[in-house]
């Protein structure tokens, strides 16, 4: 493997084309017509413009993305994370045409893809999933046959979903209908499938998910933990490592039984396995991504491990060089994801820096920021000996952070970072959203 194609944009192909530098591998960016002057297309050792700015037309271009690598001579494909990362047909695809996608198999991406079936497979697994449908459903009466045999409230999910996209709370069988179509038309919309299955309500959980790492050897392990409890509507607004909730046995036996599973599907890459955590014993499978996730600068800081330079390894056919007793969680690490409220152009940007504190951005002054695309413009990650003094790190940071000329959740963020409640880790799920209702 000499040449890496970054199927992808933003701070995430920034990321993989540094790590394709430090490994002396040649980078291909490909970039829209809106992201002509983006930093990836400056900072990549080749640059080719795959189409208009809309996603269909360019980054989600299967066609156009495979004729680039095809043109430029790449071996090889990193799809970063969104876009077409868990697309199993572009894995086949790019199979097909012997450049190799680095993730795992297409066979894997779809079974993980279709969560009703990852459900089962990891049942099968010997991993504890949250009690559900047995099975996912596209009708009405189905589904409510599903919904009375597991009673309420229940959490309603789009088989293919992701986003939080065609997922629904339900509390009665009064609400069934009515949520079941809404949620199954957002999925026809999102995702073009319309499967459904259904989930118990869990009311109160922390949601832990294990970083997982495996070779073309079915050599595997976990490299720690990630605690992404701080949601709002379902997305992740901060996120650390390692969980500090989560009791040692609780996590002995989560990264073993994490690490059986994906053996047992002859899982290549990394990925990462989401569950719900209620305590000591009580956790639960939800799904797992089978790609690079947004928040894995955590993880790099507290395992000490470089998880991009890593997939780069296994991809060229390398043997993990660690097993699990190698791996010693040091440290605390928190990052913070600063979004775009509005597009435009980045008048005066300072970003913090110093002791303690990483930064992944594509910005730079002077910049505009397109609206066509995620709203992901940086991370912030501040990483040091405990919580505590880590979120005073990360206070600090965000104050010293100026982005003028578009608007931005910094200041939300800043007061996020001082909320008692979150700096005694009383939290769950749900907190951050019943916050912002309140306040
Ligand atoms: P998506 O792939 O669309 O992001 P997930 O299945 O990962 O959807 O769920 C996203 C979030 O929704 C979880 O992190 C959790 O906060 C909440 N959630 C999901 N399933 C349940 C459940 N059964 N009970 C309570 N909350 C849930």
């Amino acid at each position: 493997m000499k040449k890496v194609l970054v199927a992808n944009r933003g701070e995430i192909a920034i990321r993989i084309i540094r790590a394709c530098r430090i490994m002396h591998l040649t980078s291909v960016a490909i970039y829209s017509t809106a992201d002509k002057k983006a930093l990836h297309v400056k900072l990549a050792d080749q640059a080719i413009c795959i189409g208009a700015a809309s996603p269909e037309n360019s980054y989600l271009n299967q066609q156009n993305i495979l004729a680039a690598a095809k043109i430029t001579q790449a071996d090889a494909i990193h799809p970063g994370y969104g876009f077409l990362s868990e697309n199993a047909e572009f894995a086949k695809l790019c199979e097909k045409e012997g450049i190799k996608f680095i993730g795992p198999s297409s066979h894997v991406i779809e079974i993980m893809g279709q969560k009703a079936v990852a459900r089962k497979t990891m049942l099968n697994a010997g991993v504890p999933i949250v009690p559900g449908s047995e099975d996912d459903f596209q009708s009405l009466e189905k589904g409510i046959r599903f919904a009375n045999q597991l009673g309420y409230p229940l959490m309603l999910k789009a088989s293919a979903g992701g986003g939080g996209k065609g997922m629904r709370l339900v509390h009665s069988a009064e609400e069934f209908k009515k949520e079941f179509l809404l949620a199954q038309n957002e999925a026809k919309h999102a995702f073009s499938d319309g499967h459904m299955y259904l989930e118990k309500y869990l009311s109160h959980p922390r949601h832990i998910e294990v970083q997982v790492i495996a070779d073309q050897f079915g050599n595997a392990a976990a490299l720690g933990e990630r605690d992404c409890t701080i949601q709002h509507r379902h997305q992740k607004v901060l996120e650390e490592a390692p969980a500090v909730a989560l009791d040692n046995e609780s996590r002995k036996k989560m990264f073993a039984i994490s690490v059986e599973a994906i053996k047992s599907i002859h899982y290549e890459g990394v990925g990462t396995l989401e569950f719900l955590f209620e305590g000591p014993g009580q956790f639960y499978f939800m799904e797992m991504n089978t790609r690079l996730q947004v928040e894995h600068p955590v993880t790099e800081l507290t395992s000490n491990e470089n998880i991009v330079d890593l997939q780069l390894r296994i991809a060229a056919g390398q043997k993990l060089p660690f097993s699990q007793k190698n791996i010693r969680i040091k440290n605390f690490a928190l990052e913070c994801r600063i979004m775009a409220l509005t597009p435009g152009k980045i008048k005066v940007l300072h970003l913090p820096g110093g002791n303690g504190i990483r930064i992944d951005t594509a910005l730079y002054q002077g910049y505009i920021v397109p609206a066509n695309y995620d709203a992901l413009i940086a991370k912030i990650i501040a990483y040091g000996p405990d919580r505590t003094t880590v979120i005073s790190q990360m206070q600090a940071a965000l104050d010293e952070t100026v982005i003028y000329g578009i608007q931005t959740n910094l200041d939300f963020l800043t007061q996020l970072v001082h909320e008692p409640k979150y700096l005694d880790n009383d939290t769950d799920i749900n907190w951050l959203d019943t916050l912002m209702e309140n306040t």
